[in-house]
């Protein structure tokens, strides 16, 4: 599977956090201290304020123009949590927020991923010229593994996927863990592998966030395979050239992939062979989280998820009302405020601040 650098995972790098605080300009945030009560919060709607430029949604604002499936994940555990995550905030009070715990176990996750991956095909590095060779790895590798279960194969792992879900104009990305094929019938199903810290089956608020990504990567998969995903959407989207040459590696691999005996050399023809084959393929039927724990490597469980689309379209909504500006950004309900007790925001969040004052204030009333 080929790869290009800083590219492996569904994951957000340090780095890439480091320079969003950098975009942010530490004096003009709402940063509120209150010295009697050494209390410091920040605001998350200043925070995207301040990353905004005029009639600008929090989808172009802290995202670029398109979402991750990840990202999704991490709103619907807590959308202030998200926020402070991806506008960097850590950065900017690195006293009060040391980022280090969470960063282990995500490496500690993806190197079980990553040995997953390995057990399937090795991970080739190739230079890459343009946007349209980053772009066209990432359809290289979904190609690969289309042309694998056309041939045969039960498992393909590490499988990128893109597209715009519910006919809406709303462009994601994301890499599905596995997919297995049974070549007599050609049914596929989705595996999502899950590590643990400890070895009980997650909580029903993590159910529900892995329940929308697996879903979700089952809506965009099933696009491509219907024919539902268009070129055109792809190149505005990503600003993409369909046209222009491949870079010399890319070329190389591109052709040996594409339908007939020529040479692939852009996007066009890559995406049509891509959209030719795919469409062989029979849809996902069956959706599996496997959960393992990580430190023995044990699998704890299995969840098979049913495709409820009412539930899946009424999530997606409500997600997409925020990032399209259409509603103000929300913390957890006071039924989860358990979520804050682990959070390593819970000393800077307004909203978390603004939960307990009123819960100070029924109480006092209550006590009356
Ligand atoms: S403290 Fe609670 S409401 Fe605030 S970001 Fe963390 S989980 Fe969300």
């Amino acid at each position: 599977m080929a790869e290009f650098e800083d590219q492996w995972g569904d994951e957000i790098s340090d780095d890439v956090l480091i320079l969003a605080a950098t975009e942010i300009d530490r004096e003009k945030i709402k940063i509120n201290e209150n010295h009697e009560g050494g209390v410091l919060t920040i605001s998350c709607s200043s925070l995207l304020e301040k990353r905004s430029s005029k009639g600008q949604n929090p989808l172009e604002r802290i995202r670029g123009g398109y979402l991750w499936v990840s990202d999704l994940i991490s709103q619907s555990w807590c959308e202030h949590q998200m926020i402070y995550k991806l506008t960097g905030v850590a950065f900017l009070v690195p006293q009060i927020i040391p980022p280090i715990e969470e960063s282990k176990i995500v490496t500690a996750g993806s190197n079980l991923h990553l040995a997953r991956e390995l057990e399937v095909h090795d991970v080739v590095k190739i230079k890459t010229t343009s946007d349209e060779d980053i772009f066209a790895v990432k359809v290289l590798n979904l190609l690969t593994s289309i042309d694998q279960l056309l041939q045969g194969a039960k498992v393909c792992r590490e499988v990128p996927i893109f597209g715009a879900p519910f006919g809406k104009d709303v462009f994601f990305m994301g890499i599905i863990d596995e997919l297995r094929c049974d070549p007599e019938t050609m049914e596929i199903e989705l595996l999502e592998f899950k590590t643990r810290n400890d070895c009980r089956m997650p909580s029903k608020s993590q159910k529900h966030s892995h329940h929308l990504q697996v879903l979700l990567y089952k809506e965009l998969f099933n696009d491509i395979v219907k024919g539902n995903l268009m070129k055109e959407v792809i190149a505005q989207n990503f600003r993409l050239d369909l046209e222009k040459e491949f870079g010399e590696e890319i070329m190389k691999l591109a052709t040996k992939h594409i339908i007939g005996n020529k040479e692939c050399g852009n996007l066009d023809l890559l995406l049509e062979s891509l959209f030719t084959k795919s469409q062989c393929l029979t849809c996902i039927n069956s959706v599996l989280i496997e959960y393992c724990h990580q430190a023995n490597q044990t699998t704890i469980g299995f969840d098979q998820v049913e495709n409820d689309e009412q539930w899946i379209k009424k999530q997606y909504d409500y997600y997409m009302d925020f990032w399209l500006g259409r509603r103000e950004p929300s913390g957890v309900d006071i039924e989860e405020a358990w979520k804050c007790q682990r959070c390593d925001f819970s000393e800077i969040c307004d909203w978390r601040e603004q939960k307990a004052k009123l819960c100070g204030k029924n109480n006092q009333i209550n006590d009356k």
